[in-house]
This record gives C-alpha cells, sequence and structure tokens, in this order.
C-alpha cells in the first residue's frame, strides 16, 4: 500500500482570537503541554514511518510552540533530503534568535501571516502586529537563513480601499519573499465579525476589482493557483499542491483532516476531547469514485495550469468532453473557461467566479 508522502499537523493555539478567525483555536494556552503529548501519541500511532515529501506545521499559530517541542515532533517523522517542511509563523514571535533555531532544525519555508501593511486595519481586525513588526519578521527571517517564505494577505478588510490594498501589493514586491497567499475575506459564522458583522466592508465588486489589481501588480510572481503567487516554480508550495492534485496526506492534531487509503478524515474538533482521546476521529467517509471526480475537477481547476482531461478520462473511465459538453461550451463562450492543449483551464475572471463555474461540474 502506498502510504501519503505529505503530513499537515495543527497547532490550535493563539495568543488572542482574531475577530475574523473561523478556525479551531484556543487561547487557552495552558493546555499547551497536555495537547503536546496527545499530539505525539497520534503521530506515533498513526504515521506508517514512510518517507515524507513534505511537512506543514499549521494553525493555530504554532510560533507559540517553544522549539524543544517543535524539535520533538520533528523527530518523529522521516522525511527525505528535499523535503519541504513549512511553519507558520505570527510576526510578533518572530524574533532572530527563535528563527535561527527553527532553520537549523531543519525547517525551510515559513508562512507569515501578515494581512495586510496598514495598521489602522490591523487593529480592527484584531491582529497584534503593527506593520513595522511585519516587516521585521521578513528581514528577521531572512537573516536567520529562509530563503523560501510565503506572505498571507487579505483582501476585502473593513474599511480597505482599493488604494490601502496596492500599498499592501506594492510592498510585498519590495522584500525578499518567494510566495504570496491572497485570500478574499468570508465571514464565518463563528468569528467575532460573524457574531457582530464590522462596518465599511467591501462589496463583492470591489473585492474583485481588488483580486484583478493584486493579479496586476504581483506581476514578477508566477500566478500559479487561484489564491497564490509564487516567484518561480521552485518556491511553489509543494504541500498545497499535493492537495490540489487530489493526493492523499495525513492529519494530525486536533480538528486536522486527512486523506489516507480513499477515506477522507478529521480528527476531533473539540481540543478537550483531542488531549483526552487523541485517537477519535469526528468523521471518516470513503470516497466513491463519483467524488473522487468531482475533487479531482475542483482541485484540478484550481490550478492556473488546469486539468489534464486524458488523466480524467483513463483514471475514470469517463469522456470528459461528452459529460460536461454544456458547461464547457456555456463557459467558454462566455471566455471564463478556456481550452489547453491538455484540457481546460480558468481565466482569470473565471477564477472569480470559480465556486459558480465549478458546482456546475459537480
Ligand atoms: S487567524 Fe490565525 S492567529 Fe488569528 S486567531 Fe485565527 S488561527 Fe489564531
Amino acid at each position: 500500500m502506498q502510504y501519503p508522502q505529505s503530513a499537515y499537523i495543527h497547532i490550535p493555539f493563539c495568543s488572542s482570537k482574531c475577530y475574523y478567525c473561523g478556525f479551531v483555536s484556543t487561547v487557552n494556552t495552558k493546555l499547551k503541554t497536555a495537547y503536546f503529548f496527545s499530539l505525539l501519541k497520534d503521530i506515533d500511532t498513526n504515521y506508517h514511518q514512510n518517507e515524507l515529501l513534505t511537512l506543514y506545521f499549521g494553525g493555530g499559530t504554532p510560533s507559540i510552540l517553544p522549539v524543544e517541542q517543535v524539535s520533538k515532533i520533528l523527530n518523529k517523522f522521516k522525511l527525505s533530503n528535499s523535503a519541504e517542511i513549512t511553519f507558520e509563523l505570527n510576526p510578533e514571535h518572530a524574533n532572530l534568535e527563535y528563527l535561527e533555531k527553527l532553520f537549523n532544525l531543519g525547517i525551510n519555508r515559513l508562512s507569515i501571516g501578515i494581512q495586510t501593511f496598514n495598521d489602522d486595519i490591523l487593529n480592527k481586525i484584531g491582529r497584534k502586529h503593527t506593520s513595522k513588526i511585519a516587516i521585521d519578521a521578513v528581514k528577521y527571517a531572512n537573516k536567520a537563513g529562509f530563503n523560501n517564505i510565503s506572505v498571507d494577505l487579505i483582501y476585502g478588510l473593513p474599511c480597505q480601499t482599493i488604494k490601502d490594498f496596492e500599498y499592501d501589493l506594492r510592498i510585498i514586491n519590495d522584500i525578499n519573499i518567494q510566495h504570496v497567499s491572497l485570500y478574499g475575506l468570508k465571514i464565518e459564522d463563528n468569528s467575532v465579525f460573524g457574531k457582530k458583522l464590522p462596518a465599511n466592508l467591501p462589496d463583492d465588486d470591489l473585492q474583485a476589482d481588488m483580486y484583478l489589481k493584486a493579479i496586476e501588480v504581483l506581476k514578477k510572481f508566477e500566478h500559479y493557483e487561484i489564491s497564490n503567487f509564487a516567484l518561480s516554480k521552485k518556491y511553489q508550495s509543494k504541500h498545497n499542491l499535493n492537495y490540489w492534485k487530489n493526493r492523499e496526506y495525513y492529519g494530525f492534531g486536533c480538528a486536522a483532516h486527512g486523506y489516507e487509503n480513499g477515506i477522507r478524515y478529521a480528527n476531533s474538533f473539540d481540543i478537550h476531547k483531542y488531549i483526552d482521546s487523541p485517537l477519535m476521529k469526528d468523521f471518516g467517509h470513503t470516497e466513491t469514485e463519483h467524488e473522487k471526480l468531482q475533487e479531482e475537477i475542483f482541485l484540478g481547476l484550481r490550478i492556473a495550469d488546469g486539468i489534464d482531461i486524458n488523466i480524467i478520462n483513463e483514471k475514470f473511465n469517463i469522456n470528459f468532453n461528452e459529460k460536461y459538453k454544456d458547461t464547457i461550451n456555456k463557459y467558454k463562450k462566455s471566455g471564463h473557461l478556456i481550452q489547453t492543449t491538455k484540457g481546460y483551464k480558468l481565466s482569470n475572471e473565471g477564477f472569480l467566479i470559480s465556486t459558480i463555474i465549478l458546482s456546475e461540474f459537480l
């Protein structure tokens, strides 16, 4: 049996809760030690000791962990010599000593949650850093030796104008980073904003203009996925490409999702329950062939290269052009879907309405 070659590890602790956040995380950091031991048990039991190509520490806030714990987690895994090991970092946790220690452990990619360089907006969304702290975080990361750094930006934030967002993008062009992930703000029901909507939220049209502005300004980056930009192929997120290519992966930690042996699963969403019973799953579902086909199209069309219909036809024993002819014709005509030598891809305008288009393929 082929075991997954990627693993995600969820660290569900944060020093405070950002107002837009709907992720599973807690500010009760007293649970950290108990959680750590449960996480090790989860890994010891469910990891098959096979070699991994990517490992991703996400959260929550992994940078809340002491280096000793990060090291103990890392030592649980067999990693290929060229493995991509990503660590999510909050700018306020970036000091040179911590980053140097992470680098010396073998972590070779940082994902820094900057969100915006506008201090007023950072305050409005409940982030604890300032733009100066964010820029210093990138400088410290460079100094510590990291040369594969990704930055998260959010657009559509309260009171954000297109000029504000363009300012963020221009700074991104000027700092020494290799990758950008862009997210349009979505109001999650279980977030502070979900309970009380903030004033002056950009509408959908303005969000769409911001997205197109990003594509225009981030010219030095290759727009390789709907929300992701990399300086070159070398800096594309190998871990996320594994998801988008519909390959399997381990999920360790509370609320982590995994996909193994055709089964999609999620670990317990409740931190207390996870600490008590780290091997308990909240759900597990064996995918049907039809669901696998849907995932393949849904994920494949997120990538700028799009889908290869010969691979899909062979894998699922279908005639893609015949099965989806109405949807293909409709969106080719409107310019949202483009025919490639291998199959189809979405245009930039197609990315903007991808949810609608993809739902018609499903
Ligand atoms: S956005 Fe990230 S840092 Fe902020 S509360 Fe959510 S998980 Fe924590």
